[in-house]
């Protein structure tokens, strides 16, 4: 199924360059909406069938420094009393969340931020306890538990009491071992200090250890980033993402602290790119889609290999789609294919809890034709191709009356050589791998100009 290589043409890449979604959901959530209450929320928690498998995200929002790329909804704070209070209303939302979900057992939890380790392990040890106490947690090697490291924010034996606590996953972000660049973005983390945490790591069984980089970063050239590359092989990790930095100064205010004249050219960060994507697949990664690589023992790389791979708001994960439950400020969730989201500030997250509410914004109450789009949508993005029988026959669809529309603007990209389509299936082929978002976003009915211009970043 995966026997097209990723294909470079830089030609086709310029063409197709436009902003588009990264699809961890669909409908994306420019689409939720204040109509969703937490009254939809509780029905579809209650709705839940005994013995469903869980996925469970926890979000911490808060970190100590600033990082002038970023444009995630974090709390800057060095006032560690602020996680103490947080974790006590953590507790209550679980507890709140559990009172209305039957016998269920969660198979992932993930943490993420903001950065979780900025909470001590003693206020992690807490919260693990407290969700051990609320919900069924197999304490097997199946059950993944995963938590993005910042190892500027947690001391190296540490590594020891977290693999204690049952966690065998992890990310840490990385973005460039180049110290000017480093300095340029405001988070200086060494090669050294990376290489340790993940040997630790490593020592106390954490598998598939991810490392997120960027390119786009001021003062970035392909030279300094190869001897990034370089560094991150030595380290070996078993997943690579690689980002694109979307300069939007206006809409992301730590982005006004890095200079224009200081980012890469469209020329060299197309090298650069060039480079990643070279060197990566030179080096035994394959390209799983969006931004990520994964080396071919990796579970991912299995998982796509044996048409089981997924993806969720965390990005592409190896579980079956599992019903995902959202705690914390602005955390994401999927329960019954509907979508909900968490209030975003702090207080009112706080004040809903104290009225013993869970703290829903937002959301979206999906419809059937939502449901077959996300389901071409996802088969694309996971596994490059898609089964037109299999389609019809989950949905009661003709495909090609269904999508008439889609098909006929398929048309340029088959031309172009990014897509096969025949009469029982449609292949992404490796050229079109990297413009993977751009073919299912012809799938997509809410895609117009005014978002692709305003909320998503481009391609490259
Ligand atoms: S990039 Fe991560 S660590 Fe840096 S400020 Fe944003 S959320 Fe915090």
């Amino acid at each position: 199924m995966l026997a097209d290589k990723l294909e470079w043409d830089e030609q086709l890449l310029a063409k197709y360059n436009i902003s588009g979604p990264r699809y961890t959901s669909y409908p994306t959530a420019l689409e939720f909406n204040d109509d969703y209450t937490e009254s939809d929320y509780i029905t579809c928690l209650k709705a839940l069938p005994d013995n469903k498998s869980l996925s469970l995200y926890i979000h911490v929002p808060f970190c100590q420094n600033i990082c002038y790329y970023c444009a995630c909804n974090k709390i800057i704070t060095k006032d560690k009393s602020r996680a103490e209070k947080y974790v006590s209303y953590l507790l209550q939302e679980i507890s709140l969340v559990a009172e209305h979900i039957g016998d269920n057992t969660l198979r992932q939890i993930h943490w993420g931020g903001g950065t979780p380790t900025y909470l001590s392990v003693e206020q992690i040890s807490r919260i693990m306890s407290h969700i051990r106490e609320c919900f069924v947690v197999p304490a097997d090697e199946t059950t993944e538990i995963s938590i993005e490291i910042d190892p500027r924010a947690l001391a190296i034996e540490d590594i020891e009491h977290l693999a204690a606590l049952g966690f065998n996953r992890m990310s840490m972000g990385v973005q460039d071992f180049d110290l000017a660049v480093q300095k340029a973005v405001n988070r200086i983390q060494s090669f050294e200090m990376t290489r340790d945490m993940i040997e630790e790591a490593r020592k106390y069984g954490f598998k598939s250890i991810n490392l997120d980089l960027i390119y786009g970063l001021p003062l970035q050239t392909k030279q300094s980033f190869e001897r990034t590359l370089e560094q991150v092989m030595q380290i070996s990790p078993d997943r690579i993402s690689v980002f694109n930095y979307a300069h939007l100064p206006d809409r992301f205010k730590p982005q006004r602290r890095i200079e224009d004249n200081k980012l890469p050219s469209a020329v060299e960060k197309m090298a650069i790119f060039q480079y990643i994507i070279e060197n990566l697949q030179d080096n035994g990664y394959l390209y799983i889609g969006m931004d990520h690589f994964a080396k071919p023992d990796d579970e991912l790389a299995i998982a796509q290999q044996n048409g089981c791979l997924h993806r969720n708001f965390q990005g592409y994960t190896t579980h079956e789609e599992y019903e995902l439950i959202g705690v914390g400020v602005s955390s994401i969730g999927s329960v019954n294919s509907q979508y909900h989201q968490n209030v975003r500030d702090i207080e009112s997250y706080y004040e809903a809890l104290e009225s013993h509410q869970l703290p829903i914004w937002r959301g979206v109450t999906v419809s059937n034709d939502d449901l077959v789009r996300k389901r071409v949508i996802f088969d694309l993005i996971c596994h490059f191709e898609l089964s037109i029988d299999s389609i019809e026959s989950d949905y009661h669809i003709d495909f090609n009356n269904y999508f008439a529309d889609e098909l006929e603007m398929l048309a340029p990209f088959v031309a172009d050589g990014l897509v096969k389509i025949t009469s029982r299936d449609i292949q992404v082929t490796g050229r079109g791998r990297l413009l993977i978002r751009n073919i299912c976003m012809l799938f997509d009915a809410y895609v117009n100009e005014l978002h692709m211009i305003n909320s998503f970043s481009k391609v490259i």
